[in-house]
């Protein structure tokens, strides 16, 4: 079947470009701050960029931007490579540093100099923020701004060779203080700094402003359309006014899109950098942040967030996706590509009265009913089992169809068993429930056509493995939303719940960590990368099988 997807508009520009013959080959570009960890809104800038460059036979490239090295750390540039390739955007070319560019970027504040568009500027930062006016009241040009181009020169050169302390002077773009738009009353291009830079040393002492470097690092690698987010629209004509007075032929194209945001969680570096340094969770990939690690610890796929991204879409204006949307991206992505396992969160005995002592056989499994391929497995039975504890009831609750005394209910894939009686402690907790089983019904199929209503799993108690079994939430309290009123995050308490005695089926054994599975009629699991060991096995719940969303 055909299906006519209609362009997004970002889509539209670049297709304009290229009919009108502006543009040849299009280049994108991801352009992550080595500051944090990426997380689910950076892969929608990931993925949006790529897509566009393989859409259009271009290229995408991958370049850190760590023009700022106060908060940029070498573990962040490691992590972040991890993510992008982990996400399979597969990137043009080396992987770039806007740090690589200093030498360039220099060449051209020196030629805005020489053209007088830029001029070294002595006020302090306060003064600098009074002259700058307000959006109400134009500013005034600073005393220092009808320096002569060669004395600006002198002065950027000793800056650079650090004859100045820090703060003591920047360079400064020479456009109008008058201007409508703050970002263009002769914002500052440079300033004096001495720290040390992840990549160059100590070679530098004065660093570029975002707002100059920007548009240089996308313009020396021949960028076309440099997609960013919204809060950036009212940078663009600085942008525009930096590669236009640095002479580029074929400048690049600014165009902004919405960030996505989700309900329910924390996006933000920030935010996520707080939760992890509070030590409120365990490191930025713990598996309640939307972290791209986190996800991935989580048992989130690339596929599943690729999918994601595509029924999201990009949009113009900000709102907030569903996040029970990516957790149907997932479950849809695992359904017919996992297997279905037996995990039993909460355990009691259930022991079989009439099945011989001492016996073991192998009952056939299907790894996935729903995609044969997956084949078959064979799984332990014997005499005493583990159950969950709510298939059973001393006291029948209404519609309950599992285990009651009296009642017949199928062992999945395994028998019919009929419940005789239970073992409770002082407490009242059952401990042990009995039933009876019929020898003719193997394979969980009805002897002489009677039918029963309930279906439970179980697993064989000799041959089970004890593992430890994580239950997420949501990290914020759904019902107060994300933030408190003094900004802080409105934790939800019931955010990690830790299941230490569940049973799993021996299978998982061969099993290693990050593989995930269905455990039948509890959830999609995964065993965890950072704890799991094969004498102690950690599951993270990925979702849980029931959906609150339904895609149109
Ligand atoms: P944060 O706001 O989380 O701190 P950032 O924008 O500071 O993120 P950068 O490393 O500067 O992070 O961003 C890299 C790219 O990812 C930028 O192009 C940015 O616009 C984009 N990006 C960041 N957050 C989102 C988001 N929520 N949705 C879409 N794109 C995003
Ligand atoms: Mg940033």
């Amino acid at each position: 079947m055909e299906e006519t997807i209609s362009k997004n508009f970002i889509e539209q520009i670049i297709e304009k470009d290229i009919e009108e013959g502006r543009c040849k080959k299009v280049v994108t570009r991801f352009p992550p701050e080595p500051n944090g960890y990426l997380h689910i809104g950076h892969a929608k800038s990931i993925l949006l960029n790529y897509g566009l460059a393989k859409e259009y036979g271009g290229e995408f490239h991958f370049r850190f931007d760590d023009t700022n090295p106060t908060k940029e750390k070498e573990e962040y540039v490691e992590s972040i490579k991890e993510d992008v390739e982990w996400l399979g955007a597969k990137y043009d070319g080396p992987i770039y540093f806007a740090s690589d560019y200093f030498d360039k970027m220099y060449e051209c504040a020196e030629l805005l100099i020489k053209k007088g568009k830029a001029y070294v500027c002595d006020l302090t930062p306060d003064e600098i923020r009074e002259y700058r006016g307000t959006l109400t009241e134009p500013g005034k040009n600073s005393p220092y701004r009808d320096r002569t181009p060669e004395e600006n020169l002198q002065l950027f050169r000793d800056m650079k060779a650090g004859k100045y302390p820090d703060g003591s002077k920047v360079l400064r773009a020479k456009i109008d203080m008058t201007s409508g738009n703050m970002n263009m009353r002769d914002p500052i291009l440079y300033r004096i700094a001495r720290m040390e830079h992840h990549n160059t040393g100590n070679k530098w002492c004065i660093y570029p402003m975002y707002d100059f470097a920007h548009p240089l690092e996308d313009a020396f690698e021949g960028v076309t359309h440099s997609i960013c987010t919204l809060e950036f629209e009212d940078h663009r004509p600085l942008y525009d006014w930096v590669v236009r007075e640095c002479e580029f032929e074929n400048p690049p194209k600014q165009i902004e899109f919405a960030k996505l945001y989700l309900t329910n969680v924390v996006t933000g570096k920030r935010y996520i950098k707080k939760l992890v340094d509070d030590g409120i969770v365990d490191g930025w990939d713990d598996p309640r942040l939307v972290s791209l690690s986190a996800l991935r610890r989580r048992g989130y796929t690339p596929e599943s967030i690729r999918k994601f991204m595509e029924l999201v879409g990009v949009a113009k204006s900000h709102s907030s996706v569903d996040y029970a949307m990516l957790e149907y991206c997932i479950r849809d992505d695992l359904k017919l590509k996992r297997p279905r396992m037996a995990a039993v969160l909460d355990p009691i005995k259930l022991v079989i009265t009439n099945y011989p002592e001492d016996q073991t056989e192998y009952v056939d499994v299907p790894n996935n009913q729903e995609n044969e391929e997956m084949g078959m497995r064979k799984v332990p039975f014997c005499k005493e089992l583990y159950i969950e504890r709510e298939d059973f009831k001393i006291e029948r609750p209404k519609k309950y169809r599992r285990l009651y005394i009296g009642n017949e209910v199928r062992l999945m894939n395994a028998y019919f068993v009929t419940c005789t009686g239970y073992d409770a402690d002082e407490d009242g907790n059952v401990t042990t429930v009995y039933c009876t089983y019929d020898p003719e019904s193997r394979g969980g199929n009805s002897p002489d056509g009677r039918k029963v209503r309930g279906t439970i799993h179980w697993i064989a108690a000799p041959f089970a493995k004890q593992a430890e079994v994580r239950l997420y939430e949501n990290i914020v309290d759904e019902e107060k939303g994300v933030y408190n009123e003094d900004g802080s995050i409105n934790l939800n308490p019931n955010s990690l719940t830790v299941i230490k005695n569940a049973y799993v089926e021996p299978t998982l054994e061969e099993y290693k960590p990050g593989d995930s599975f269905q455990f039948m009629r509890t959830g999609y699991f995964c065993m965890d990368t950072k704890d799991s060991t094969k004498e102690h096995m950690v599951f993270n719940r990925i979702v849980s099988l029931k959906s609150s969303y339904k895609p149109n």
